[in-house]
């Protein structure tokens, strides 16, 4: 943990993520590597601790394997939003209405499976409903809005619904939007509070968790899988990949269908309650409808302001923390300007894993298992994905999965180094900036 300094930063500023002051990703109960196990997990975040709870209560022999401790990947660094994922809707649409009908009540089923598990593991994680809405940048994108909610109700039932910018500050409180969508069943859950419960719930069920475990050298063998931890030879009869935006040189097939992209977040000072009634009304979870993403919310508690955007460089260093964080802070003022003379307390970053057609993947490939791609839904997506592997794994009936069947494909030269992102970036912050000319 390095301080932050600087004009903005509160004077004890750090480069650590707002969530780990709860519940910092810390090893839990640690024994020797084994030399065999009938299931191994690699990666100890939503996917992978998931997975695990769901294997070991079936009885299977469980051991997962973090490169760091549970929970230090972006399990623990996002932003804390999950939703009932309406955004895979039209992307649904252009497998069918059907499709896209079964992808999104599927969504509904991975919001349900996460509050089942925190409440059957009684995980103390501030999971709560509390609806979200997302600001039009300009009068335009605020129609494109209204038709969304109608192709949505054209093939189901939704309750979404338009909130015109005269009724705006009902539910933040900025004059940057032209409006926008609210959605109801959006929830906002403490991150690292929920990654750190799954993985006692995941031990309390009999599996081994590992931490400063990574594998490397994984390779089919005769009678399952071989890899290499801590210098020791590991042979598991099933092997489930589960390190999504993280994965690097581990597999290369997943290397060169995941795109790992960072997210920055910043976290202010906590500020007074006037300001939080005035600025975050009914503390739903919120965004802006930038191309280039921006996503913020109150904490838990209520007094503070936790702010997510798109970040390029997320080099190890102060000059590239400080670089992000007033990048952010940017953008946070630009929605709330009466913040400019409020500190920021934690800037951080975390690598979410993207796919190329947006949406999440789970299957197999030579024999072993794996569930990535959550494109930035993954608190709802990973957890039901973990999940619905596990249950692949354990050839269980109730195994299917619509994202099962939707073909994971890379592009030519792609071999796991976004070198596209920053033109990416900077042509979709053109796009927003043409957009409100
Ligand atoms: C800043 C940020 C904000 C986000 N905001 C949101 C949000 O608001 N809502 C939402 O739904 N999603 C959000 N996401 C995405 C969400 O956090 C992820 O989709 C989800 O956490 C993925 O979980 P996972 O278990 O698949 O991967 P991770 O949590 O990343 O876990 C992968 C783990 O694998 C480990 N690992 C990697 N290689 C190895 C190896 N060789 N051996 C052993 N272990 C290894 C890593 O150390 C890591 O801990 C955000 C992500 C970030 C980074």
């Amino acid at each position: 943990m390095a301080r932050l300094t600087g004009s903005f930063f509160a004077a004890d500023a750090v480069d650590t993520p707002y969530w780990w002051e709860a519940a910092k990703p810390e090893p839990v109960a640690e024994g020797d590597i084994p030399a065999q196990v009938e299931v191994a997990v690699i990666g100890g975040g939503f996917t992978g601790l998931n997975a695990a709870l769901t294997l070991a209560k079936a009885g299977k022999q469980v051991a997962v394997f973090e490169a760091e401790a549970p929970g230090w990947g972006a399990s623990s660094r996002n932003g804390g939003l999950l939703g009932p994922g309406w955004a895979f809707f039209d992307s649904g649409m252009a497998h069918g209405p059907q499709t896209a009908r079964a992808i999104v009540e599927e969504s509904f089923r991975s919001l349900q499976h996460v509050k089942d598990v925190v409440a059957r593991e009684q995980i103390d994680c501030d999971l709560k409903v509390v609806g979200y809405f997302r600001g039009a940048m300009t009068p335009r994108i605020y129609d494109g809005l209204g038709r969304y909610i109608d192709r949505i109700k054209a093939v189901m039932p939704c309750d979404a619904y338009m909130v015109a910018r005269a009724e705006q500050h009902g539910e933040v409180g900025t004059d940057l939007y032209h409006g926008g969508i609210a959605m109801p069943g959006y929830c906002g859950i403490h991150p690292a509070r929920y990654v750190q419960g799954l993985a006692q719930a995941a031990e309390r069920a009999g599996a081994a968790v590992f931490s400063h475990a990574r594998v490397s050298d994984l390779a089919a063998q005769s009678g399952g899988f071989g890899f290499t931890v801590r210098g020791r030879k590991v042979v598991a009869k099933q092997v489930l990949i589960a390190t999504n935006g993280y994965t690097g040189a581990l597999s290369t097939y997943l290397q060169r269908r995941i795109i790992p992209v960072a997210s920055g977040i910043i976290a202010t000072e906590a500020l007074p309650a006037d300001v939080m009634d005035r600025l975050m009304p009914k503390r739903r979870m919120l965004a802006g409808s930038q191309r280039v993403v921006t996503y913020y919310r109150p904490s838990p508690d209520g007094t503070r302001i936790i702010f997510g955007g798109r970040v390029l460089n997320t080099k190890p260093d102060e000059a590239v923390s400080l670089a992000n964080a007033t990048y952010l802070r940017g953008l946070l003022l630009r929605v709330f300007p009466e913040l400019e003379t409020r500190k920021i307390s934690h800037y951080w970053h975390g690598q979410l894993g993207f796919t190329f057609d947006k949406f999440p993947h789970v299957g197999e490939h030579e024999g072993m298992f794996f569930a990535c791609g959550y494109n930035g839904t993954g608190v709802a997506r990973a957890s039901w994905l973990g999940h619905k592997v596990a249950q692949r794994m354990l050839g269980s009936d109730d195994a299917h999965t619509e994202y099962a069947s939707l073909p994971f494909r890379s592009r030519p030269f792609y071999r796991g180094r976004p070198w596209f992102l920053p033109l990416a970036v900077a042509f979709y912050g053109v796009l927003d900036r043409w957009d409100q000319r």
